[in-house]
């Protein structure tokens, strides 16, 4: 699914196509990926509006509309494609284009989405619908982004030192950092040389410095290469990430660690499976308890 590195390079192609722009007309061809009102009211809200910017918070794209905000979560398989009207998809983005946003300037922006679990929100609709509400509580509870100007050293370390969670479940906690998922969780353990079932809290200070650095390097270089194709991630402009070649452990069970050569293990850890190399990211020590 697409990650931070994804959304962002998302919003990098499709800035300056959309900024500026005012949008003509919204089709909407599948309610369901409509939340926070229905189809009527997002047209009302949305269409003779300029888009004023895009933004990116964790994995969240937000358009700023002159009438309002939207903000779109494209979850396990959404894309945004930026195309002409009569441009070929092919037969299966066809089908699973939803909602078409028509410019002023004869391009139109496409959400689609074959799994169907992405969705459009409209932030300022209904507060009582219940799926806005969970989106808004996620986007107001999101934690710093591990980027340069986001996460800070010293509020890491101690929120770090505060927590007994396993790591790789607390890197996907969109409120201890934002934006990493599955693949960048891996990549940065696996850059930091530590184990995903360690407890954050029996991290020492070289350690959490080691992951802390490693998160912007990946994260800083998944953004340089427009981030990881997997399944069916493509940028705005519809071009797949280079980053999947440059992956150490996500996806490489049981191939060599381009560090030590060490065949790459994978387990399931809170439901999701992990990736790592077991000579460079040592298993935690047993807690004395379960050697009694
Ligand atoms: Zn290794």
């Amino acid at each position: 699914m697409p990650e931070l590195p994804e959304v962002e390079t998302i919003k990098r192609t499709l800035s300056p196509r959309l900024v500026g722009r005012t949008i003509e007309k919204m089709e909407v061809r599948t309610p369901k990926f409509l939340v926070g009102a229905g189809p009527d009211e997002f047209r009302r809200r949305v269409e003779g509006g300029r888009v004023l910017d895009l933004e990116r918070r964790g994995k969240f794209l937000i358009l700023r509309l002159e009438d309002g905000d939207l903000a779109v979560h494209l979850k396990m398989a959404g894309q945004l494609v930026w195309c002409r009207p009569g441009d070929d998809l092919g037969p299966t983005r066809e089908k699973h284009t939803h909602v078409v946003f028509h410019l002023d300037d004869g391009h139109e922006l496409r959400y689609v989405d074959t799994r169907h679990f992405g969705r459009v929100y409209l932030l300022d609709g209904d507060p009582d619908d219940p799926l806005l509400r969970r989106a808004l509580r996620t986007l107001d509870e999101l934690g710093p982004e591990p980027r340069e100007g986001g996460l800070e050293w010293e509020g890491f370390r101690a929120r770090l030192a505060a927590r007994a969670a396993r790591l790789k479940s607390l890197l996907l906690d969109q409120a201890f950092v934002a934006g990493l998922g599955n693949i960048y969780a891996d990549e940065c353990l696996f850059r930091a040389g530590i184990h995903p079932l360690r407890l954050a809290s029996s991290l020492s200070e070289e350690e959490a410095r080691r992951l802390f650095a490693g998160m912007r390097e990946v994260i800083a270089e998944a953004i340089e290469f427009r981030g990881t194709s997997v399944r069916d991630y493509v940028d705005g402009e519809g071009r797949e990430g280079s980053f999947s070649e440059r992956l150490n452990v996500y996806g490489r069970t049981g191939e060599a660690c381009p560090r030590c050569g060490a065949a790459i293990e994978r387990m399931v850890i809170g439901g999701r499976s992990s990736h790592f190399c077991p000579r460079c990211q040592p298993p935690p020590e047993p807690s004395p308890r379960t050697n009694v």
